[in-house]
């Protein structure tokens, strides 16, 4: 061991040279014991860096939402109904392989969000939205209850999966938030898959442009081509371990300025995760989203209210967000694996499971 890590571990101890000795000494006597009081050491500073230590009951559990908005059964044919219920369930499967194999809530939610970012379906990777001059720009975010540590990632237009820049800055990176070029040369620096902007180019979403612009230069439409439509992904998973986690992907709003920047990769706003309350994945306007801090207020409703979770869930939709006149909605998953959804819109496409019944299920609209 050398002298800068020993620093680093007794750092009281050089001011007197005597631990120094006594280090040294140990090190001539056995490396081994040096070796077993840093792991002591570092196991100790990881359990004090944790929000609270996860309660380990082996239940996972697993909610995930596509977006939420004017989606009725009469506005949908039963083969774009069947596309959407199973990507949905793809995107559950991808999460619980993680999880039943002991997996981290962390690394489940990133699996969930890139089988929909790699899908047309979603206003997420592959399918975002186009900005006002025709370009795409994406926002993503993780957040881990475990820590409370998070990264995201805001106007990328380079990036295949946004969600895995997002883990990638929580990992790698002691900032929360990267945009634009900047978080393109952290993407580029840290191995995740860049693509040319044609990328993100389909020919549903560039007639969404047209059609919007047609009504004005001002006009914005949120994802589904109705007026209250929203294609936002996010998945909230518990793992084994009694761990949350949080994370959010979208191509933000057809027609939105560029360097508009959304809820979606804001923490508190569009995602939140923490061990002493719940994980939240909010998807709406996202201007509402981050004045009512929309994923944060759920949380502070369950830790300081004690409320139930549907109940602190259904304050901040069908009460504070329709009250200032916003549209959306948010899946969100308590620290005891509880499900809920909530959102004042006709629908939400939206899956879950769980490890005592662990076969996907879907749903679209209200009832
Ligand atoms: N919340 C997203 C945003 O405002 C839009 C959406 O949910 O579709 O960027």
């Amino acid at each position: 061991m050398g002298r800068r890590a020993s620093k680093k571990i007794f750092p009281n101890f050089d001011k007197h040279g005597r631990g120094l000795r006594i280090i040294r000494r140990a090190a001539v006597l056995g490396m081994g014991v040096i070796a077993a009081m840093v792991e002591m050491t570092g196991a100790l500073r990881d359990a004090a860096a944790d929000e609270t230590t996860g309660d380990a009951s082996m239940h996972y559990a697993i909610a995930i939402h596509g977006g939420a908005g004017t989606i009725t059964r009469g506005s949908m044919t039963p083969k774009r109904e069947s596309e959407y219920r199973n990507k949905l369930s793809e995107a559950l499967l991808a999460a619980r392989q993680i999880l039943e194999k002991g997996g981290a809530a962390l690394d489940a939610v990133e699996a969930a969000i890139v089988v929909m970012e790699e899908s047309p379906l979603f206003n997420a990777g592959k399918g975002a939205v186009f900005t006002a001059d025709g370009r795409n720009e994406l926002d993503a975010s993780i957040m881990d209850g475990a820590t409370l540590n998070a990264g995201a990632v805001a106007g990328v237009t380079h990036v295949r999966n946004p969600i895995r820049l997002a883990r990638s800055v929580l990992d790698h990176s002691p900032h929360v938030l990267l945009a634009g070029q900047g978080a393109e040369e952290f993407a580029r620096n840290h191995g995740i898959e860049l693509v040319p902007a044609t990328w993100f180019w389909t020919e549903r979403r560039f007639r969404q442009l047209l059609k919007v612009q047609e009504k004005g230069e001002h006009a914005l439409l949120l994802d589904h081509d109705g007026d209250h439509r929203f294609g936002t992904v996010g998945a909230v998973v518990l793992d084994a371990k009694g761990n949350l986690a949080a994370g959010t992907s979208t191509g933000g709003l057809t027609n939105k300025a560029w360097g508009r920047i959304g809820d979606s990769p804001i923490i508190g706003a569009g995602t939140y995760a923490s061990n002493r309350s719940c994980a939240v994945s909010g998807t709406g306007q996202g201007e509402y989203f981050m004045r009512l801090t929309i994923a944060r207020e759920i949380c502070a409703l369950v830790e300081y209210r004690d409320m139930a979770l549907q109940a602190a869930a259904d304050e901040m939709i069908h009460h504070r967000l329709k009250h200032l006149g916003g549209a959306g909605g948010v899946i969100a998953l308590g620290k005891d694996g509880t499900i809920a959804f909530s959102f004042n819109t006709e629908g939400m496409y939206r899956g879950w499971l769980d490890s005592r019944d662990p076969d996907p299920k879907t749903a679209i609209y209200k009832d």
